[in-house]
């Protein structure tokens, strides 16, 4: 291996040399890199669909209704409860991209 790599751009043509992203239009050229970021990408989408808002899990919405229980014993326990479940989501999502990043 001489360690040049020639890659031609797919978006406008242009050759070069030991480039990531084409010089002339800034497409990637290294079709390594770019399956890669792909997959990266995919990766994030499936989190943040996992975390979306809209899509809440059952647990979520349980608490979230508890929450603003008439009884005020029992809305602070779910308060306190939903603070937790927030974190263990939070660790979860950061832990999901973790992996993601280590199985790429
Ligand atoms: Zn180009």
């Amino acid at each position: 291996m001489s360690g040049e790599t020639y890659r031609r751009c797919p978006n406008c043509g242009k050759m070069s040399l030991n480039q990531d992203y084409c010089p002339a239009c800034g497409s990637i050229v290294n079709i390594t890199l770019k399956r890669e970021l792909e997959r990266k990408e995919k990766a994030r989408q499936r989190i943040k669909e996992l975390n979306d808002p809209k899509k809440k899990s059952a647990v979520t919405l349980f608490l979230e209704n508890v929450k603003d229980h008439d009884n005020v014993f029992i809305k602070y326990i779910a308060r306190f409860f939903y603070g937790i479940w927030i974190v263990v989501l939070a660790i979860g999502s950061f832990l999901a991209l973790l992996f993601s990043y280590i199985a790429a």
